[in-house]
């Protein structure tokens, strides 16, 4: 990016934001040089915090003056590096606009700016009996914005669906400053659904500055079980067969041994080291229902070897148990100081098989990997651990990476459950769609945004070769294409 059109841009933001909320500095700009995929890096020339949608508008105005790129950016809690400049340009952090505006209990609506957390939206809402059901792990941190980018699921997606089942309405500032509203509060389906196309385009089509998502009544009954099994090919077995048997339970996740005893050193919960797999199974719905499903649940897991299963008897049992899961990759940090986690899907039918294989895939190139899975709706979080500085590793991780996501697709699946393409899983992409499917993404992108200015280099992947995209050098691209 020419310094002096960086320069001028920079002396024009100051006067819509104020200087505090423009940063330059290379220590500054630092801070903004990845998401929580670290594996891609590359620094944004300036960053700028609005407050507001007017403020977003006139930057955005500002970055299409002097030809400059602009990637909204959240929490960056990201794991795809979705919200990495990679192409430099202007990081426009959305964590300003953070108020909840307003909670509606008879309608059941939430209207809050993009900046707001998750968990805030639910915390605002609870004195009404009400909560925001999507529940990413990272929901104390990530942004509605970012999770309407990303379409996030969370542990209680497979009976509850993913942000966009919730999001009823966004305000966007569109690639060229103008602004515009997608969806409404009443149901309409009588026109494109361009919410829906919103809705996951991780922040390719424009920004989002609030949002109206729907609240539900919070469940007066809820039983939660944790589950010990030989191994996770027993213990997927058992989540097949739970559904297999009719019931739905709001969650039901599975940790490895791996990940189990990196809990159990940060935790100290007492947790059952011995064994190959923990699940946690959440039922919810009225009473005489879960009566029902519990003894099935409890059947099915003695069926299939459960060494051992317990009931939470009380709210603080269920928080210990659920605290386990979320702090499931944090807790790996023990382990190595970095983590590459991938987000595949497979059918759940295909649970046992795809883990056996994405076993044989660490073995063969000498790496540990840990798993997570959201295993009742087949969605994997194999955590590929490694040191940054160590090459070969890295390329090692990559290629493993690859394999998996390959075997997924070949499963029957797809890329990603939740975590988004960004600039992760871009060369992936043609294992998963056609020339035709792409090309057809293309054209969305480019009636949304011609100039291809708003976060490019993401999703879709692009021909060009190293030295004319101007890209910033990525290590991801380095190992893969060689340039
Ligand atoms: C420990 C951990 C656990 C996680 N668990 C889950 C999980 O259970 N489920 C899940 O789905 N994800 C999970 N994630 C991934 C991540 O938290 C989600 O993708 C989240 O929605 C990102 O929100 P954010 O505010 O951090 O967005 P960022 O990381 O800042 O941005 C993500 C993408 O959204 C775009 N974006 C951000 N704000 C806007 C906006 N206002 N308008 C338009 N585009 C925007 C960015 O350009 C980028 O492409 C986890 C991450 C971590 C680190």
């Amino acid at each position: 990016m020419p310094g002096t059109a960086i320069s001028a841009l920079a002396e024009e933001l100051v006067r819509v934001v104020g200087k505090k909320y423009v940063l330059s500095t290379p220590s500054s700009l630092a801070l903004y040089e990845c998401d929580a995929e670290t594996m891609d890096v590359a620094r944004p020339d300036l960053v700028v915090l609005p407050r507001s949608t007017l403020e977003v508008q006139r930057v955005v105005e500002l970055a299409n003056k002097f030809s400059v790129p602009f990637t909204a950016r959240g929490a960056a809690t990201g794991l795809s590096g979705g919200a990495t400049t990679i192409y430099g340009g202007l990081s426009i952090v959305l964590t300003r606009m953070n108020r909840i505006l307003s909670i509606d209990p008879k309608d059941m609506v939430a209207q809050a700016e993009a900046g707001v957390t998750n968990l805030a939206v639910s915390h605002a809402a609870a004195p009404y009996g009400l909560y925001f059901a999507p529940d990413p792990s990272s929901q104390s941190a990530s942004t509605i914005g970012g999770n309407l980018a990303e379409n996030s699921g969370g542990p209680h997606t497979l009976k509850y669906g993913m942000t966009v089942h919730h999001v009823l309405s966004t305000k966007v500032v569109l690639p060229d400053g103008s602004l515009t509203v997608f969806g409404g509060r009443a149901k309409d389906k009588i026109s494109l659904d361009l919410l829906g196309l919103m809705v996951g385009s991780e922040g390719t089509l424009g920004i989002a500055t609030e949002a109206s998502v729907r609240l539900l009544p919070k469940s007066r009954f809820v039983e939660t079980m944790l589950a010990y099994f030989p191994s996770v090919a027993t213990g997927g077995q058992a989540v097949s067969d739970i559904v297999a048997h009719g019931v739905v339970p709001a969650a039901m996740e599975m940790i490895d041994s791996v990940t189990l005893n990196a809990v159990e050193d940060y935790l100290h919960m007492g947790l059952n080291r011995a064994a190959g797999c923990l699940l946690v199974v959440e039922l919810d719905g009225p009473s005489e229902s879960i009566h029902v499903q519990r003894q099935i649940v409890e059947l099915v897991a003695k069926e299939n070897a459960a060494l051992s299963l317990n009931w939470a008897k009380d709210e603080k049992e269920r928080a210990l148990i659920w605290k386990a899961r979320k702090t499931s990759f944090g807790a790996l940090g023990r382990i190595a100081p970095h983590g590459y986690v991938l987000d595949g899907v497979i059918p759940r039918s295909k649970l046992k098989e795809a883990i056996e294989r994405i076993a044989e895939i660490g073995e063969k190139h000498k790496l540990t990997i840990a798993n997570v899975y959201h295993a009742g709706d087949g969605n994997l979080h194999p955590c590929l651990l490694y040191h940054r500085e160590n090459e070969d590793e890295v390329q090692r991780v990559m290629l493993a990476g690859r394999q998996i996501l390959e075997l997924c697709v070949d499963l029957g699946g797809t890329l990603s459950g939740e975590h988004g393409i960004g600039i992760e899983k871009v060369h992936e992409m043609p294992m998963a769609f056609s020339a035709h499917d792409l090309e057809a993404m293309t054209w969305i992108k480019k009636a949304f945004d011609p100039r291809s200015i708003c976060n490019p280099g993401k999703i879709i992947p692009q021909l060009k070769s190293c030295g004319e995209s101007g890209m910033r050098p990525l290590l991801r691209h380095k190992l893969l294409t060689g340039c």
